[in-house]
């Protein structure tokens, strides 16, 4: 069995490394798994990020990653390419298990998993992600000035980006595979009021186009088949997101959606010695800069904890 450590940090995205950057600083030696396959969360898959502050020329997103991977390390952070398998939280000692079976044991656990967007599961859909295809309008509406758009979806978040994107945007396209929206009445009227933007009902995507850039949709009517070409260089998919706490079922308090729960303003979680940042807690801002700011918060939340334990 492994020493007690003082702090294991669970993910690596911008809420994890920052966590992991100031409990090294304040000297916890922390150890964090990053995840098998996407070390570094959701801005790998990404190109240009221009609103994380600090970059005025902007950065690409894996670059941002990598630095703020190496700067945890540079104060003696602990970096393991592993997924967590298991956890027990219940305890005073907490213990976490890697994909090989060694059990970890920790007297805090942070909890920065994030969340995963839903994606259509169309072929192109993930090579032409940062090439016109996006799952976030205030990350990338900018970049798709005076274009026409496609907005995929019908609830609220979807109807939120429309909105937001008919700033930029020559035209907005909203397709739905329903013939009414689920978005609040009120977004729904800000919607159909703006002159921009415009409604494909009953339908959904059944290609997307272009080599290296998006150049367009074959939208497909779910009610008669019948399919039609949607030219179109920009996408922004808007069809919900799904935070990482499979594990923590049962052990962590979630809320309806799956979220977990966090005392707020702080970030303790309903397990003594147990913190939550980042999208996994955050239905609403879902940003590099929020993930990182309560990635701090966790970090301090934690230090204060063991202080209080000493
Ligand atoms: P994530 O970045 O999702 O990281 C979570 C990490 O936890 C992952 O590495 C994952 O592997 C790991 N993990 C999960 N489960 C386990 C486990 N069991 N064991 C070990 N590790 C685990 N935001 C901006 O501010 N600006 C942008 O320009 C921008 N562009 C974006 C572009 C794209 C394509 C996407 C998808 C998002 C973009 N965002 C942008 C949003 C931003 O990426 C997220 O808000 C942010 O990454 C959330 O950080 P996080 O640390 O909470 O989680």
């Amino acid at each position: 069995m492994s020493d007690v450590r003082n702090v294991i940090i669970i993910g690596s995205g911008p809420a994890g490394y920052t966590a992991a950057l100031y409990t090294a600083r304040a000297s916890l030696k922390p150890l964090v798994f990053e995840g098998a396959v996407t070390a570094g969360g959701a801005l790998m898959n990404t190109t240009d990020v221009e609103n994380f502050p600090g970059f005025r020329e902007g950065i690409m997103g894996p670059d941002l990653m990598d630095n703020m991977r190496a700067q945890a390390e540079r104060f003696g952070a602990e970096l393991i390419p592993d997924d967590v398998v298991a956890v027990d939280l219940s305890d005073e000692i907490k213990t976490v298990t890697d994909s090989a079976g060694t059990v970890h044991r920790a007297k805090a656990v942070i909890v920065t998993t994030g969340s995963q967007h839903r994606k259509l599961g169309l072929p192109r859909e993930d090579e032409l992600s940062g090439r016109g295809v996006s799952w976030c309008a205030t990350c990338d509406g900018f970049f798709f000035k005076d274009q026409d758009i496609a907005v995929i979806g019908g609830g609220d978040t979807a109807m939120e980006e429309a909105t937001f994107l008919s700033r930029f945007a020559k035209s907005v396209t909203v397709v739905h595979r329903r013939g009414a929206l689920r978005a609040s009445k009120a977004m729904q009227e800000r919607a159909f009021a703006d002159p921009k933007i415009s409604f494909v009902w009953d339908s959904e995507v059944a290609e997307i186009h272009g080599d290296n850039k998006l150049s367009g949709l074959t939208l497909r009517n779910v009610q008669t088949g019948e399919t039609s070409e949607l030219p179109v260089t920009g996408l922004f998919i808007a069809i919900g997101h799904d935070p990482r706490t499979e594990l923590f079922k049962g052990q962590l308090e979630l809320d309806d959606e799956g979220y977990l729960k966090v005392a707020a303003p702080s970030t303790r979680t309903n397990a003594t010695g147990v913190f939550g940042a980042g999208d996994v807690v955050d239905h609403t801002y879902r940003q590099a800069i929020t993930a990182a700011g309560t990635g701090c918060s966790a970090a301090l939340d934690a230090e204060r904890y063991l202080a209080a334990l000493a």
